[in-house]
């Protein structure tokens, strides 16, 4: 929903459904990316840096990644997308070494923490008796904060486009 709200903040409307639907599918599916560092066990390291972000706004803009009409658009709907994954994480609660992220690298290799943990902390280990309510309890909260801005930016955006049928 993150990555929604901000991609479509900053993106164009497709002149279709079905760009809509790649567009807003893309999107997701930035804003999610940044953990598939899961799989080779650096979690919350390098894919949750400004550095990533800029190397995938780059190869998206390069290969025109349908997010946007032009490839600057690209590049900064990619960036700021991508973005907002680690920030957010910075926004919650973490519970697991190494805290944080690794915002800055290439910059700089420390894992940072706003502290505010305005979100939830989110289990992984299954096999624990409050794995269910705690990742419930997380996900209610992403949503109850979240769902309202995506609704706001989507309402902004379909005005801008005045009778767009897009959407409706
Ligand atoms: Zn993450």
């Amino acid at each position: 929903m993150a990555a929604l709200a901000v991609g479509w903040s900053v993106s164009g409307l497709p002149a279709n459904r079905s760009g809509l639907l790649r567009q807003t599918a893309m999107l997701v599916a930035i804003g999610i990316a940044p953990d598939l560092d899961l799989l080779i066990g650096r979690h919350s390291m390098e894919t949750h840096s400004v550095g990533a972000a800029v190397i995938v706004a780059s190869i998206a803009a390069w290969q025109r990644w349908p997010v946007a009409s032009s490839r600057l658009m690209i590049w900064v709907a990619v960036a700021l997308v991508w973005m907002s994954h680690p920030l957010l994480d910075a926004l919650g609660s973490d519970t697991s070494v190494p805290i944080g992220v690794m915002a800055f690298w290439p910059l700089s290799d420390a894992n940072v923490q706003t502290g505010w943990e305005v979100f939830g902390p989110i289990s992984r280990r299954y096999w624990r008796d409050d794995f269910l309510a705690i990742n419930l309890r997380s996900v209610s909260t992403e949503i109850l904060i979240l769902a309202p801005i995506l609704a706001v930016v989507r309402a902004v955006r379909l005005r801008k486009v005045g009778d767009c049928e897009i959407g409706k």
